[in-house]
């Protein structure tokens, strides 16, 4: 049985390491906040670990799910040293390509693979197990981890080598962007018209403009709540992403320069809310038409 250990007990990492327990999986987790790893070992009977090194040690692979890059780089230094040759490494961060290729290299010289693994899903799919993976790395390393993989996702797809997994993820928050710029601006805008919300939301979620975010966060925007899935300071750390890898090419993306500009706004009061409090800035533009 492989012996898997958690680094980054978030909002999605508690959750994750949480399935890899029910699927016999977690032997331990570390967080640099001790007491979230602490509380876990008590809830499951696993280990919590005193440092990266020590949890590495006792593992064939380490699954980490930290903020942003130098947080990771930071985590695979401190296990570097610590992890057995045939150990593999998943990283579940969103961070750039470039980050996950580094990532790699610095592993690469002790033996142990590394997977680019960025998520999608939120912390519902998370909790549920359900998440969408993008895998970026060699295929014998993704197949060691696979069990892993299945006890965290549904789906699970192999992108390419090292790095493809997070260009798959930059893909896809660019997209979550755009719909959050459409939901938020059409639901503000229904709100202004007047209409039933509740039937409104109702009534479009399943026509050709149903998604996701319309579905599980409309009902709650609507009242002016942002219950968190996901933060606004960490979309806008991904779409900085996004706008490098853009740079690289030349090229400035609309949906991604707006929607920085409109969390730039919104900072003061939302980076550590959901990022469905765009919807907020979006009302105040009928508030402030009709003074
Ligand atoms: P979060 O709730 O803020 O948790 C971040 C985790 O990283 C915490 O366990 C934190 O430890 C740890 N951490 C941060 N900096 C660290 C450092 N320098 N060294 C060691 N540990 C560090 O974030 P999250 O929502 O779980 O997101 C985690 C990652 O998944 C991010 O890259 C995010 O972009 C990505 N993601 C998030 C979502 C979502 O819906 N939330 C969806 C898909 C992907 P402490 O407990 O000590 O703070």
């Amino acid at each position: 049985m492989l012996r898997v250990g958690f680094i980054g007990l978030g909002a999605m990492g508690l959750p994750m390491a949480r399935n890899l327990h029910r699927a016999g999986l977690l032997h331990g987790a570390w967080n640099r906040t001790p007491a979230k790893a602490e509380a876990l070992a008590a809830e499951t009977g696993t280990v919590a670990a005193e440092t990266p090194a020590a949890l590495a040690a006792q593992c064939d692979v380490v699954v980490t799910c930290v903020s942003a890059d130098a947080d990771l780089l930071h985590v695979i230094d401190a296990m570097a040293p610590a992890l057995r040759p045939d150990a593999v490494v998943v990283d579940c961060s969103t961070v750039a390509a470039a980050t996950a290729r580094e990532a790699a290299a610095r592993l690469a010289a002790g033996g142990a693979g590394f997977l680019d693994c960025p998520v999608s899903g939120g912390t519902e799919g998370a909790a549920a197990g359900t998440l969408s993976i993008m895998v970026g790395g060699e295929e014998a390393h993704l197949e060691r981890a696979r069990p892993a993989l299945e006890a965290m996702g549904s789906t699970i797809v192999h992108m390419g080598p090292v790095g493809a997994g997070q260009a798959a993820k930059a893909t896809n928050q660019i997209m979550v962007a755009g719909i959050n710029q459409a939901v938020t601006e059409a639901l503000a805008f229904g709100r202004a018209q007047g209409l039933p919300m509740d039937r409104l939301i109702a009534a479009l979620e399943k026509g050709a403009a149903g998604n996701w975010f319309l579905s599980r966060r409309g009902p709650t925007m609507v009242r002016g709540e942002y219950p968190l899935g996901f933060k606004v300071g960490l979309h806008a750390k991904d779409l900085e992403i996004c706008r490098r890898m853009a740079e690289e090419l030349g090229v400035k993306l609309p949906v991604v320069e707006m929607t920085l500009v409109h969390y730039a706004r919104i900072a003061d009061t939302s980076a550590e809310e959901d990022i469905s409090a765009l919807f907020r800035l979006k009302s105040d533009m009928f508030s402030s038409a009709d003074e």
